[in-house]
This record gives C-alpha cells, structure tokens and sequence, in this order.
C-alpha cells in the first residue's frame, strides 16, 4: 500500500512539473504503460496473499483513474495555452491602414488624344467620330481617289467585300462632315484605322489618327500653319520648337505639305530617333482640294479648307521615348504603368 501512495505521490509530482504535452505522455507510459510501474503492481498481485488481493488491487486501479485524471487536466492546460497562444499570433490589428488598390491608369495613347482633343476644343473645334467599317465611296473615292487610282495600293486595305472594308484612316469622317454640315466647319476626328501591316517597331494593323478639318470663307494656307505651329508647340510644350512644311503630294489635298518638327529628342542635332536628320515628321496636310469639297456638296468657289491628320501612336512614341509600337498592345504592366 505504500508502495502504491509513493508512486501515486511521485506521479502526481512528475505531471504538475511536465513542461509540455511531450512529456506528459512520457509520464503516461512510464505509469500507465505496458509495461508501466502501475500495470507492474497489477501483475504482481498474485504474490500477495489472497486476501489482500482485493483491496491491493482497487487501491491499484484508484491510482490509475487518478494518475489519469491529473494527466488529462493537465493535458487540457497546455492545449489551452497552446491556442490562446496561436491567437494572439494570429490576431487582425483592425487599426493597421489597408493596401493601397491598384486604380489603374491611362494608355498613353489615350493620353496624347485627351491632350490633342483638349488643345483643339480650346480653340474651338468640335470632336467627331465617323464608322470604322467604311464604304468604299467615303474612304476612297469621295477624297479624290477613284478606282485604279495608283495610291489606292498604298493603303492595303482589308477589304470585307468590294464595297465594304475597315478604314485605311479617318478622313472619310471629314467626307461624312461636309456632307452634313454646311460650313463654317471646324473638327477633328480621333479614330483608329485599319491596314494589312504585320506588326514591327513602326507598324501596326490597327493604329490611330486624328485628322482635322476647317472649311469656311476665305481659309488660306496661313491658317492652316498657324494652327498646325501652334498645336505643335502646345503639344510638345516647347514654344521656340521649329516646324517646316515640306511640299508632299495627297490626292485629297492641293497643295499638299508633310509637316516635320525639330527633333525633340536631340532639338536638331541629329540623333538616332531623327535618322540624324534634326527633324521628325509628325502629320500630312495640305488645302482640301476642291474636287473633295464638290464631291460632299460644298461649293468650291466660295468656300476654301485645309486638312491634317497625324498619328498619336507616333505622337506618344516620340513624346514618351517609346521605341517600339508593338508595346502598346502587349498590356504589359511594367510598360503601362510608366504613363501614370
Ligand atoms: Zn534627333
């Protein structure tokens, strides 16, 4: 019997000091176990004499149930710990100030057209917006460039039917105003255009353009520099910036001029961007011919116009040092997220 109250006391000692669930179940086998000190006794009990047996056994088995007991309180002790522990690590600081989202930005594509579109409402202009699935007649003929006209083959176009194709650029919008409108007319038309080009640094299938057009009484080549001169400069914020025009042919206008400015990147020196030239081309204008001006019911007799059309994808290339068209529509984040 003493024996059984020492090791019960021993025990008793040995679980209140475990460190943790590890050794609790230590102390499990070396009592309970097997071949535990406890299940030893057990079996030794038929050394004892028969009449101690009995009472020998149920102190055994009170021990047992007790050395239980402690070890599964103590087991729920650490459990408990373990998880207010597990708890506190794990706690949401509701104070801490949330991740930024991620709003996105501007194409600078859609930049350079918001700057142009804002530049030319400023001097009063009118934005418009003509069909990209054109017919024949407004994209090619109504601009002076009939069938078999040689520079039709300029503009490979992707053709849904002989009638109908996608526009090789915005001026049939222009047709579609003179139709409409009497003059005075004062508009551009953003848009994107449509060629057979397989896409390289400088080629795209689906590129964009803003053409311009004013007609009225008594609209002469100076306007159409002034205007152009003044653009540039507000648009490449340089108010010294040098433009040129050089003689060109359109069949849509006479007389015709490319415009080119002073490269922007080596301001004339001659660089790389510039074919070390000093100068970029940036648009096509000229005064409306007046073959397009009867063609939409205009009367070229009293009324005279000037037209430009440009390209903003190259417009944004040269503003932002993009050298290569095809990024802008690889959505790559790292490129999109330099323009923010
Ligand atoms: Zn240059």
């Amino acid at each position: 019997m003493s024996e059984i109250t020492a090791i019960t006391r021993i025990a008793r000692q040995a679980i209140e000091t475990a460190k943790d669930i590890t050794d609790l179940e230590v102390l499990r086998v070396q009592y309970l176990g097997k071949k535990g000190e406890l299940t030893a006794l057990l079996r030794g009990l038929g050394r004892l004499p028969k009449e101690d047996r009995p009472s020998a056994g149920a102190a055994i088995n009170e021990s047992k149930g007790l050395i239980e007991d402690l070890i599964q309180v103590r087991k729920e002790q650490f459990e408990a710990a373990a998880l207010r522990e597990r708890l506190d690590a794990e706690a949401i600081d509701v104070t801490l100030r949330g991740r930024d989202g991620d709003i996105g930005g501007l194409h600078p594509v859609t930049i350079v057209l918001d700057r142009m579109e804002s530049f030319f409402r400023s001097v009063g202009y009118d934005v418009i917006e003509g069909p990209e699935i054109e017919d024949d007649y407004h994209n090619f003929e109504a601009l002076n460039l009939p069938e078999h006209h040689p520079a039709r083959a300029m503009h490979d176009t992707f053709y849904f039917n002989p009638n109908l194709l996608l526009r090789t650029h915005t001026s049939p919008a222009q047709v579609r105003t003179m139709e409409s409108n009497d003059p005075p007319i004062r508009v551009i038309c953003p848009g994107r255009c449509f060629r057979v080009d397989p896409p390289d640094p400088s080629h795209l299938p689906m590129f964009h353009q803003v053409e311009g057009l004013v007609v009225d009484s008594d609209i002469s080549f100076a306007d159409l520099k002034g205007t152009v001169e003044e653009f540039l400069r507000v648009f490449f914020e340089n108010e010294d910036l040098n433009v040129r025009f050089r003689p060109s042919y359109f069949p849509f206008t006479e007389p015709s001029a490319e415009v080119d400015v002073q490269c922007v990147h080596c301001l004339g020196k001659g660089c790389r961007v510039c074919s070390h030239t000093g100068w970029l081309e940036v648009m096509g204008s000229g005064m409306v011919h007046p073959k397009v001006l009867e063609y939409s019911g205009i009367d070229s007799e009293k009324y005279t116009g000037f037209a430009f059309g440009m390209g903003p994808d190259r417009l944004a290339m040269l503003r932002y040092g993009v050298d290569d068209l095809r990024h802008y529509l690889d959505n790559d984040l790292r490129f999109l997220e330099q323009f923010r």
